[in-house]
């Protein structure tokens, strides 16, 4: 029998994968600041904030990366990320999106996921 997970249904965590720290913030087994969500995505408050505003936003489905998402997914993650940016009061002053990717992007948690940074002036380029 198939148990009945919902949103979550097609999270590799649920299908086996236990290693995935953002996937089980989604099913919530461990805690998060949770500051948006949708059917589709959840924005959570970074542990180690970089920015006065530091929220990951995630699609609840597990993708390791940004090239593995369907663009209608990546789509809503982004519609989330600028819902998070008007919500924290920092759409009109300027914010960053930031998908690190990859070793030398410096990805660390491979669950896709978008850092939205702002609340202060944001440095260029990045290290
Ligand atoms: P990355 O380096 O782009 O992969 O970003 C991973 C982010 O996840 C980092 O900014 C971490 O501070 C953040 N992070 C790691 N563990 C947790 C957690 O348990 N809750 C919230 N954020 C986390």
């Amino acid at each position: 029998a198939t148990e009945s997970i919902g949103p979550n249904a097609r999270c590799q965590y649920h299908a086996g994968v236990t290693d995935c720290l953002f996937c089980r913030i989604v099913a919530g087994e461990i805690p998060a600041t949770v500051v948006a969500e949708t059917d589709t995505t959840l924005a959570f408050r970074d542990i180690d904030p970089k920015a006065p505003t530091h929220v990951l936003v995630i699609p609840k489905e597990h993708h390791r990366e940004i090239g593995d998402v369907d663009p209608a997914l990546a789509g809503q993650v982004l519609a989330t990320a600028h819902q998070v940016a008007k919500s924290e009061g920092i759409d009109s002053s300027g914010y960053r999106l930031v998908f690190n990717t990859g070793r030398d992007g410096g990805q660390t948690v491979f669950h896709v996921h978008c850092h939205v940074l702002g609340g202060r002036g944001l440095t260029w380029p990045p290290g």
